[in-house]
């Protein structure tokens, strides 16, 4: 109903109340979050299986709301992309990002979150293209991580729009991979470098026959497609090692490290370690 167009919107917050009202206060504060630098950073490395090294880090959009204290992206990000304030934050996230990954001594990757209403704003690619320019990042060392449902509206124009993105030289990951409705299909159209299984298959491989045989089908299929995979969520050392089994470029998750200021690795950054 919240999609159905303004008067509909009306008669459901009379029902709806305080949740709704409650939606209408967030939007309204997050609407000033930039100006009042709410908002910053979480980074999150992402580590080589075989070696423990890291390879780049996953920038995680953190606000601290003055009154409500940290409120979760899974929160507030939903209630930017319906307003339309995710197309100001999320430019903000990428330059911050791009800027922070241009600074650091350590070739790394960076990798940003982009929503489904970004990718479909008119003139993205042309932004990504003036923020790397503007910050100086190499257009290898960005990524770009989009999840399946941001390319189901508009799966032609999807398609163009990554496809002008990877002409740059950015990289596209596929965010959440399995958790979407047609997974293969969108593997085959769209011009994918890196899959991301999702953590929900990642948590019970060690556990569930069928979670075991889902990641290595997908392992297998990332090597058949020869587009490295990522696993999300890894919090117990069992995890890890059934990766370290298989063939897993890459992982990320609290075991490894958690989301956190830059700052905190600046060991990592500055090239001195690489772990
Ligand atoms: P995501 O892109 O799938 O990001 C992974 C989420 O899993 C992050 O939650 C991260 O903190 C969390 N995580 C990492 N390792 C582990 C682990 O071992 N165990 C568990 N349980 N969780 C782990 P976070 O930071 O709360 O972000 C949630 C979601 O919000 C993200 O999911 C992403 O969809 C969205 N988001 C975050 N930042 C941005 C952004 O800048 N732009 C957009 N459009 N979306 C963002
Ligand atoms: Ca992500
Ligand atoms: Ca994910
Ligand atoms: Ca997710």
């Amino acid at each position: 109903a919240k999609q159905d167009g303004r008067g509909v919107f009306r008669f459901y917050e009379a029902e709806m109340g305080a949740e709704v009202r409650d939606r209408r206060l967030l939007e309204h504060d997050l609407r000033n979050a930039i100006v009042r630098g709410e908002l910053s950073i979480a980074y999150q490395p992402q580590v080589e299986v075989q070696t423990g090294d890291v390879v780049g880090f996953e920038a995680l959009l953190r606000w601290r709301h003055p009154a409500r204290g940290a409120v979760s992206p899974a929160i507030f990000v939903p209630v930017a992309e319906e307003s339309g304030l995710i197309l100001p934050l999320g430019e903000w996230v990428l330059r911050a990002a791009c800027r922070e990954a241009a600074g650091w001594k350590a070739l790394l990757s960076v990798a940003v979150n982009v929503s489904a209403v970004q990718l479909h704003a008119p003139g993205f690619p042309e932004l990504v293209g003036a923020v790397l320019a503007e910050t100086g990042l190499d257009p290898e060392r960005l990524e770009i991580e989009i999840t399946e449902t941001a390319l189901i509206k508009d799966v032609a124009r999807a398609v163009a729009v990554l496809e002008r993105i990877r002409s740059i030289g950015v990289r596209i990951a596929m965010d959440d991979f399995g958790t979407g409705y047609s997974s293969l299909a969108n593997l085959r159209a769209f011009p994918f470098s890196k899959i991301k299984v999702d953590r929900s298959f990642i948590q019970s491989v060690d556990t569930n026959p069928q979670s075991a045989a889902i990641v290595r089908a997908v392992l297998g299929l990332g090597s058949g497609l020869d587009v490295p995979v990522v696993a999300e969520g890894v919090e117990r050392p069992e995890e890890l090692a059934f990766l370290r089994g298989e063939i897993c470029q890459s992982a990320q998750g609290y075991l490894l490290a958690r989301p956190s200021p830059i700052e905190m690795f600046a060991d990592i950054t500055s090239g001195h370690i690489t772990r």
